[in-house]
């Protein structure tokens, strides 16, 4: 009947009420245990820096490379960085996290000094959320200082969605800051984010580097280079150096060259390695 009809309703909407409730619990309990256990690695120190090299393309002898965080679980084995990025960014921990591989990457390149002049550059991937929370320049100042390493051996890689927002004079302050020390900024990913392209000459960039999926496209049954064509002149109009990502392949290496691609990374070079496979590499 209509009473017990209504009764069931009720029911029902309490049921999905709670239902809803225990999932947001669960949710909130799964992002604190990741926030403890994120904690914890920091300060077990399980977390580890791979090196993948960069390698000129006018200059073989020349090598750089970018600094790619992974974590030593004990149980759980090593784990990827977008497993917990995203979850770090989230939770607010990726500030200490980005420290931490700030000053562990400079404390390896530091040592590649004493191994020859041209000794390699090194590139740290840094959130959105650092530029926000901390004065980058600053904490950049004090890790160059504490590690003895120059600035222009640094290169800090941002994303778009770090100047989307063209009346940021905060974050504009801190890349201007960082550009007359002497650090190098790129643009990771470049061609995923959706963004103008005046902030290239707003901001102090000096590199771009084209995201994967981009160079991907570059096959040896058809040439369908077309965007990775077009970025590479209009940086070379605009004076930029280009880092292609994910080359996997000597097509599209000799593809790259032949458009005068400053430097690859991927695969084909080599995968990322650890402090002493890249020692190790920077030998051959
Ligand atoms: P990313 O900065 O674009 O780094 C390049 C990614 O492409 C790396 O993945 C690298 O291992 C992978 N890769 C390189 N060459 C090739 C290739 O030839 N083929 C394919 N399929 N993949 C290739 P990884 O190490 O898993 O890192 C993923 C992302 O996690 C990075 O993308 C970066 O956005 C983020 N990340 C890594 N380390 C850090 C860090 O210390 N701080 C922050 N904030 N983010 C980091
Ligand atoms: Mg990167
Ligand atoms: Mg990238
Ligand atoms: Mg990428």
């Amino acid at each position: 009947n209509a009473e017990s009809a209504m009764y069931r309703a009720k029911d029902k909407g309490r049921n999905n009420f709670q239902f809803f409730t225990e999932a947001i619990d669960l949710e909130a309990q799964r992002l604190l245990e990741l926030e403890n256990a994120l904690h914890l690695a920091l300060e077990r120190n399980e977390f580890i820096v791979n090196y993948q090299p960069i390698v000129s393309l006018s200059d073989p002898g020349t090598i750089n490379c970018e600094a790619l965080i992974r974590w030593q679980h004990p149980t759980k084995g090593l784990i990827a960085p977008s497993e917990f990025i995203p979850l770090a960014e989230e939770a607010g921990l990726i500030v200490p996290i980005g420290e931490w591989v700030l000053r562990e990457s400079c404390k390896e390149a530091a040592s590649w000094m004493k191994l020859s002049e041209n000794s390699p550059k090194i590139s740290v991937n840094c959130s959105t959320r650092q530029f926000q929370r901390v004065d980058m320049a600053d904490l950049v100042t004090q890790v160059l200082k504490e590690t003895g390493l120059p600035a222009e051996k640094l290169c800090l890689e941002i994303t778009e969605s770090l100047i989307i927002k063209d009346d940021d004079d905060d974050i504009q302050n801190q890349l201007e800051r960082l550009n007359e020390m002497g650090v190098a900024l790129s643009i990771d990913d470049f061609g995923t984010g959706y963004s103008s392209l005046s902030y290239l000459k707003r901001f102090p960039i000096s590199t771009l580097k084209i995201d994967r999926s981009f160079i991907s496209d570059v096959n040896a049954q058809e040439d369908e280079g077309a965007l990775v064509a077009a970025i590479l002149s209009m940086a070379e109009s605009l004076k930029l150096k280009v880092v292609a990502e994910g080359v996997e392949n000597a097509h599209q290496q000799n593809f790259l060259k032949e458009r005068d691609c400053s430097f690859i990374q991927g695969f084909h070079c080599s995968k990322p390695l650890s402090g002493e496979e890249f020692r190790k590499f920077l030998k051959k």
